[in-house]
């Protein structure tokens, strides 16, 4: 646990982008804690810094300044490698376009995690684990087709799957439900909400309100800065 218990807390966060014309600051010193067991929305228009936010928190990317913490690990503080083997561990990332391997099956894609990280012991055990997974997301008649041979919300759930491989501490989705149909969008929440009762914390990107309203609670970004924390004010 970092200082004040939180899970996760980023201090005076920035980010800089390098451009022809200088630098570009898509983070301008974000400032959030967060604790276990949250269901954090992320509001904010198109270019506010949400993705970046997400990138950074869950080490995809690194911050040119300012300090990340998830649990007693410092994110900015680590090497490529061991951000990699630590993300591995720690962190499940969700995204809109899936990002499944294509010419793996459903189950071999959840699989991938546990093969990364060699946890789960063998590969009997880890398609085992695999296979329960796809169950609680809701679809393990799908196990072993390819990823194009099922839905666009299937695939989401292959992917959520794949994001609990591990038994991530925190899961992270920028903007799941972006490709989705209205139908698809509520179950994908419903199954956000039953994950967190489970206990997980989430931190979800989108652009939906109504959504939105959903997680425990809100923040609003816009041009890399936090500008609102706590209830959605519907206009
Ligand atoms: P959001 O997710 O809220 O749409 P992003 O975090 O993707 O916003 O982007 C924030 C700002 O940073 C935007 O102005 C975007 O153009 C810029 N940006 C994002 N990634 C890069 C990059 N790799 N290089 C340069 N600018 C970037």
């Amino acid at each position: 646990m970092s200082e004040n218990g939180a899970l996760i807390r980023l201090k005076d966060v920035r980010k800089a982008y390098k451009m022809p014309a200088g630098d570009f600051y898509a983070l301008k010193g974000i400032d959030l804690a967060v604790q276990t067991g949250e269901f954090l929305a992320v509001l904010g228009k198109s270019g506010a810094g949400k993705s970046t936010l997400i990138n950074m928190l869950t080490g995809i990317d690194r911050p040119t300044s300012g300090e990340i913490w998830v649990g007693k690990d410092a994110v900015q503080a680590m090497s490529e490698d061991q951000i990699a083997a630590w993300r591995g561990r720690n962190v499940g990332v969700v995204f809109q376009f899936f990002q499944l391997l294509p010419m793996l099956t459903c189950a071999q894609n959840v699989m991938m995690p546990m093969d990364f990280v060699g946890l789960y012991g063998g590969p009997r055990e880890r398609r085992e684990r695999a296979l329960h997974l796809l169950e609680r997301v809701g679809i393990a008649e799908h196990a072993d087709k390819l990823p194009s041979a099922v839905s666009g919300g299937q695939r989401q759930r292959v992917a959520i799957a794949r994001a609990l491989a591990n038994d991530p501490i925190l899961l992270a989705a920028d903007e799941p439900t972006g490709n989705l149909d209205s139908r698809t969008t509520r179950e994908m929440f419903d199954l956000f909400g039953s994950l967190v009762d489970e206990g997980k914390t989430i931190l979800l990107v989108t652009h939906d309100r109504d959504l939105a309203g959903r997680a425990t609670r809100r923040v609003r970004i816009a041009d890399g800065r936090i500008v609102e924390t706590g209830a959605v004010h519907h206009a």
